[in-house]
Formats: structure tokens, C-alpha cells, sequence
């Protein structure tokens, strides 16, 4: 863009990087002229759409009105199936939109929003996107620091960002230190407890929230359907919270951000229970076969609870990255989360794990 576009923006826009999403398959194909690519690089499920959603989406024959603005039908259903009530629910464009949604409605310009170090892109970007001001507690053992980040709280904060597992790391916030944070910040603080890869823990101490917001009003749970349930393409994810902070997200939200098929396709797809477990058991044997060849080949990684592994190359990742591009395998470099050295992989289907894994071993070789 030109300088002079440029000085249009405002301030907090002008100092914005635009988010870099993983690599998409076909841009590859044209760039390298070969077929046959492994995508592990946005946290998708590699096993694609249930079936249950699917079936839902074939019985639908007539795009031409508007979907339901106010969802009521999918609401419901999030409604019983979490033992809350519709009012407490406010649908997204994916869960992305909610976390911009409860910024837009409760932070102004020049106030401060926390997040940890290392921690989800889509924080800063909406902080700053509002000119409100990051403020970004440093990360203890690539986790989020739950008593640094209740320390950094001043009369001036009004939103904090809690990923829980946290992307792109993979660690995640146990039930005491995450309650005793909720007790002790000051009311007029809202805390977002980010649960985008819930379905994917097996951990007994991992505390899911929703369950927890009749003690705290400002508490926004947010889930989303593009993760484990497999509809990443159709854009649909939620918050729950007290309905006060739903009924402010409403009134900011564009009048139709989920569409029919969406609505569909995830209301059918909440009660996949099968699909899940397939999921969370793919996902298990997966992540067992790349820790163990991170293993064998002495390549260090941080434990993760999620779909997902960084692992350390003990160097610059970038070049790492782009000889498995053409090796025909995209993963995520994630120099942008202030770490170079690692690589952000996908659990994949065995067969693909298995392919970059032969690749990574080809390009790490010590010549
Ligand atoms: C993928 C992801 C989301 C979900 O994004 P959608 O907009 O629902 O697709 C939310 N939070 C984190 C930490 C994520 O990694």
C-alpha cells in the first residue's frame, strides 16, 4: 500500500501485522508443480467432517433467504447440551469473532488487555485492531504464567486472554491456579478462557470452564467447531458467559456472522459423539508416533495436551520449514510467536504423520 493510504489508518491498524495463516495445499501445488501434500499446519482434523454434519448439509436444498440472526435453533441445542440458557450463548463467525466481539464491546482506546507470551496471534491482533494496549506477560516454561499475568492487572485492564490449551504451545492451566485468578481479579475485568481445543484433553486435572460461570459474571468461555469437530471451512464457534456480556457481544455482532449451513452443520455436529472419540483417538496414537521419533532422531519439543506439537530444531526453523514444503509436507514455522527455532505440527492421519516424518529425518540429516 501506498504511504499516503497508510496515514489513513489508525493508529493501532498502521502498527498491525496481518495474520499469517498455514500454507494452503493448492497455493503449494502451484508453487511447486507437485501433487500429493500433507498439510499439518492449522489444527484441523485430519479426518475431515463427521458424518452426522455432513448428512445435516445434504438436506439442505434453498440458500436464499437469511439464516436465523439469532440462531435460536442451534443456540438451544449448545444450550442443553452445556446445561445453560440460550441467553448465555452468543454464536461467531468461528470462535475468532466472539474474541473480537467481547474486545470490541468491553475495551476502549488506551486501555490494556493481557495475554501470555506465546500465545494465540488473534490477541494481539483484536487488542490492537480497538487501539487498546497489549500488555504481555512473559511465558514460564512456554506456559502461561497465571500468577504474572494476575500481577500485571491495573485499574486500567478491562479484558485478559486465556488460551486453555494454549496454540501454539500446547500447554495448558490447571483447575487451581486458573480459579484462584478468576477469585482474585477485580470484577470489572472480563477474562476469556479460550477453549478451542478442549476436546482433545485427556488430562483429569483439565478444568472446563463453562461450568464454572455462575461464580464468575465476567467470564467468557469460548468453543469453537473448527478444531475437533471438523468444520474449520464453515466458520462457527461460540461464547458462553453471563447472559449481560452475551447481550453486549449481540449488539456488536453483525446482524447474520453465521450462516445457515454453519448453523446446520454444527448443531448436528455437537452431538458426533463419535466422531470426536475417533478424533481423540487418532489424535493419541499420532501424537505418540512423532514424540517418539522426536526421540529418536534427538529433537526436543514442548509436551502437548492439543492436536498439535512444537518441536525444536535447535536452529533457525525457516529453512527446516521450506525443505518440507518441497518435500510436499507444510507445517507451521512460528517465528512469529517469538519462537524461531520451533516448528508447529499437525497430528495427522497415520499415513501422514508417517510422511513427515520420513521427510523431516531426509532434511535433518547431518551431512
Ligand atoms: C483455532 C483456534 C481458535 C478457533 O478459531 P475459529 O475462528 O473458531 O476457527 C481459537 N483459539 C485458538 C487458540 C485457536 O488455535
Amino acid at each position: 500500500m501506498s504511504c499516503d493510504l497508510l496515514k489513513l489508518a489508525t493508529p493501532g491498524v498502521a502498527g498491525l501485522q496481518p495474520y499469517h495463516p498455514g500454507k494452503p495445499v493448492e497455493e503449494l501445488e502451484r508453487e511447486l508443480g507437485i501433487g500429493d501434500i500433507v498439510k499439518l499446519a492449522s489444527n484441523e482434523n485430519p479426518l475431515g467432517t463427521g458424518d452426522r454434519a455432513l448428512e445435516a448439509i445434504k438436506t439442505m436444498a434453498d440458500f436464499s433467504r437469511y439464516p436465523d440472526g439469532n440462531g435460536f435453533s442451534l443456540k438451544a441445542t449448545l444450550a442443553q447440551y452445556h446445561g445453560v440458557e440460550s441467553g448465555q450463548i452468543t454464536l461467531g463467525n468461528g470462535s475468532n469473532d466472539i474474541l473480537e466481539l467481547i474486545a470490541r464491546s468491553v475495551v476502549s482506546p488506551g486501555q490494556e488487555v493481557i495475554f501470555s507470551e506465546h500465545a494465540f496471534a488473534v490477541y494481539p491482533l483484536v487488542t490492537q485492531a480497538i487501539g487498546a494496549k497489549s500488555v504481555v506477560v512473559p511465558a514460564k516454561d512456554w506456559s502461561h504464567d497465571l500468577a504474572a499475568m494476575q500481577a500485571a492487572v491495573t485499574g486500567n485492564t478491562r479484558l485478559m486472554f486465556i488460551a486453555n490449551p494454549n496454540n501454539p504451545t500446547g500447554t495448558w492451566s490447571e483447575e487451581v491456579p486458573l480459579r484462584r485468578l478468576l477469585e482474585s481479579v477485580p470484577e470489572d475485568l472480563v477474562v476469556v478462557v479460550d477453549e478451542a481445543y478442549c476436546d482433545y484433553v485427556e488430562e483429569e486435572e483439565y478444568p472446563q470452564c463453562i461450568r464454572w460461570l455462575h461464580a464468575f459474571p465476567n467470564l467468557v468461555v469460548t468453543r469453537t467447531f473448527s478444531k475437533a469437530h471438523g468444520l474449520a471451512g464453515l466458520r462457527v464457534g461460540y461464547g458462553v458467559s453471563h447472559p449481560g456480556l452475551a447481550d453486549l457481544m449481540n449488539r456488536v455482532r453483525q446482524p447474520f456472522n453465521v450462516n445457515s449451513v454453519a448453523q446446520v452443520a454444527a448443531e448436528a455436529a455437537l452431538h458426533d459423539a463419535e466422531h470426536i472419540e475417533r478424533s481423540v483417538v487418532v489424535n493419541r496414537n499420532g501424537m505418540q508416533l512423532l514424540i517418539e521419533s522426536f526421540d529418536q532422531l534427538g529433537l526436543d519439543y514442548i509436551p502437548s495436551v492439543a492436536n498439535f506439537i512444537c518441536v525444536d530444531m535447535g536452529r533457525d526453523a525457516q529453512p527446516v520449514y521450506e525443505k518440507l514444503l518441497h518435500k510436499g509436507v507444510i507445517v507451521r514455522p512460528i517465528a512469529g510467536y517469538g519462537m524461531p527455532n520451533h516448528l508447529r505440527v499437525t497430528i495427522g492421519l497415520e499415513s501422514q504423520n508417517e510422511k513427515f516424518i520420513t521427510a523431516l529425518k531426509k532434511v535433518t540429516r547431518r551431512k
